[in-house]
C-alpha cells in the first residue's frame, strides 16, 4: 500500500531520511518509534507530500506519488493523517469538522456528507459532541474527532504522528482504544508513538529509527524484550 525506496531528505546540511527503505502492507500497522530528532515526523510528512524529498521514491497503492498537480490533491486525498495538536476548525462544529473535507474535496453532497460524519463519530464514540466547537470538547474527545474528519476521506492508509503525546494522560487510552479499532478493522496504518501498549496490542511490526535511518525492524514482542542495536536498548532503557 506504501512503498518508499531510497528516499533521502535534507535540511540544508542535515541529512534527515537516509535511504529509507519501506513497505507497508495492504491492511499492516506499523509503529515508527526512535529519539526525538531522529526523522518520524518527516518520514510521515514525506509520504503525505506535507514535505518534498531530494532522492527516492514514494508509492501509494502503486501510484508514484508526483510532485505537485492534481494528481497530487488525488493522492494526497489517499493518505489521513492525524497529529499530535488536533487541528480542528475552531469556529465550526464538530459535525462540520468532518464534513467539510468530503463537500469540499470530495464533492459530496450535505446529507450524505452528514451520515457519513455521523457514522464516523459514533464509530470514536464522540457522536454526542456533534453540534459543539471544538473548544468544548476535552483533548482526547478533540483528538478522536481529528481521526473522524481523516476518515472521512475515505482514505487508503492512516498516518499517526504522535496523537496521544499532547494529551493529559486519562485521556491517552480512549484515543489509542479508536485506533486499536481501526487497526483490527483492517485500516492500513502507520504510527509515531511511544505508547508500548498500543504497540504490543496493534501493531504487526516496530520500526525503529535513529540519525535518519531505519536501524531495526522487528515484531513488536522481538523488539522490545530483544532490541539489537545498542541505540535502541539505550533509547527502550529511557523510555520503559
Ligand atoms: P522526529 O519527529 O523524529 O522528532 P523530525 O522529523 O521532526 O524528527 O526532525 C528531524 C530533524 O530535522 C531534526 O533535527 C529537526 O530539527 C529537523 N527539521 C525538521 N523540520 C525541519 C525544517 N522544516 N527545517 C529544518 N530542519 C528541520
Ligand atoms: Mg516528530
Amino acid at each position: 500500500m506504501v512503498r518508499l525506496k531510497n528516499v533521502n531528505k535534507h535540511f540544508g546540511e542535515l541529512h534527515v531520511l537516509r535511504d529509507i527503505d519501506l513497505d507497508v502492507a495492504r491492511g499492516e500497522v506499523v509503529v515508527v518509534i526512535g529519539p526525538s530528532g531522529s526523522g518520524k515526523s518527516t518520514l510521515c510528512r514525506a509520504i503525505n507530500r506535507l514535505e518534498t524529498i531530494d532522492d527516492g521514491e514514494i508509492t501509494i497503492d502503486g501510484e508514484v506519488l508526483p510532485a505537485e498537480g492534481k494528481g497530487l490533491a488525488k493522492l494526497r486525498a489517499d493518505v489521513g493523517m492525524v497529529f499530535q495538536s488536533f487541528n480542528l476548525f475552531a469556529h465550526k462544529s464538530i459535525l462540520e469538522n468532518v464534513t467539510l473535507g468530503p463537500i469540499k474535496v470530495k464533492g459530496m453532497k450535505s446529507a450524505a456528507a452528514k451520515e457519513l460524519a455521523m457514522s464516523l463519530l459514533e464509530r470514536v464514540g464522540v457522536d454526542n459532541q456533534a453540534q459543539k466547537l471544538p473548544a468544548q470538547l476535552s483533548g482526547g474527545q478533540q483528538q478522536r474527532v481529528a481521526i473522524a474528519r481523516a476518515l472521512a476521506m475515505q482514505p487508503k492508509v492512516m498516518l499517526f504522528d504522535e496523537p496521544t503525546s499532547a494529551l493529559d494522560p486519562e485521556m491517552i487510552n480512549e484515543v489509542l482504544d479508536a485506533m486499536v479499532v481501526l487497526a483490527k478493522e483492517g485500516m492500513t496504518m502507520i504510527v509515531v508513538t511511544h505508547e508500548m501498549g498500543f504497540a504490543r496490542k496493534a501493531a504487526d511490526r516496530v520500526i525503529f529509527m535513529a540519525d535518519g535511518e531505519i536501524m531495526e525492524q522487528a515484531t513488536p514482542e522481538e523488539f522490545f524484550t530483544n532490541p539489537q542495536s545498542d541505540r535502541a536498548k539505550d533509547f527502550l532503557g529511557k523510555i520503559l
